[in-house]
């Protein structure tokens, strides 16, 4: 899941200034589940919009905003609003700020909520960021736990000199990365594992903005 936050009110009211009649679109997905951009919000986000003196002349909720044939249809079925709308505002990650960016050529696009990070979602209200998406995953060798993603420095061949009594020298309330694979390893009879090198990443996999294209779907 992509893990959002709400941006203050005053940051998003400010973006709109010039525009009276505004047009709110959610996600059904990531936002809707970390309950930042789902229906519920964005009814608030209309009440907030009005209650600041705007002209909310519609809302929709897109099943994943990111999905440019999901976006597209749903905002046909709100064309009629969306002609009068002079601003459109986003309550998803910046992918599905820009989808809808892209799906409407001609219309200011706006984001309410900041994009933060790839997660794992522990319970409703508690998310910890688990993938930096660093295109060569090492998982296999590792537990399923992501030295990439849990340790600080990224190190890939075991603990740095700083880890003290287990626990991380950058994040002290946190357990060093490289013990959590090592018990993680011996827990599931792999701790043969540790002995495989890590070769450096090839960071030009990291590399911006990244495109896939499988063909015609
Ligand atoms: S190694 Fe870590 S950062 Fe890379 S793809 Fe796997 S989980 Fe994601
Ligand atoms: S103590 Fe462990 S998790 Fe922290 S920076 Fe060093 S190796 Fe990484």
């Amino acid at each position: 899941m992509i893990v959002t936050e709400q941006k203050a009110f005053t940051e998003v009211n400010e973006s709109l200034v010039g525009h009276q009649k505004i047009f709110v679109i959610g996600c059904g997905s990531c936002a809707t589940a970390w309950h930042t951009g789902g229906e519920a919000e964005v009814k608030e986000m209309v009440e907030k919009l009005q209650g600041a003196g705007k002209t909310c002349i519609g809302w929709a909720i897109s099943e994943e905003t990111c999905d440019e044939r999901k976006t597209r249809r749903e905002l046909r079925a709100h064309s009629s609003e969306l002609a009068e709308a002079e601003g459109v505002l986003v309550m998803s990650c910046g992918a599905g700020v820009q989808t809808t960016a892209l799906v409407l050529e001609d219309k200011p696009v706006y984001p309410a909520l900041n994009a933060m990070f790839l997660a794992r979602l522990q319970r409703l209200t508690r998310a910890d960021e688990r993938c930096l998406l660093c295109g060569e995953c090492i998982l296999a060798s590792t537990g399923g736990l992501c030295p990439v993603t849990l340790c600080p420095k990224e190190l890939l061949n075991g603990p740095c000199g700083g880890y003290n009594h287990g626990m991380c020298e950058v994040n002290p309330d946190r357990e060093c990365a490289w013990v959590s694979i090592y018990h993680r390893l011996q827990r599931i009879g792999q701790l043969d594992r540790l002995h495989l090198i890590q070769s450096p990443k090839d960071q030009s996999k990291r590399g911006h903005p990244r495109l896939v294209d499988k063909g015609a779907a």
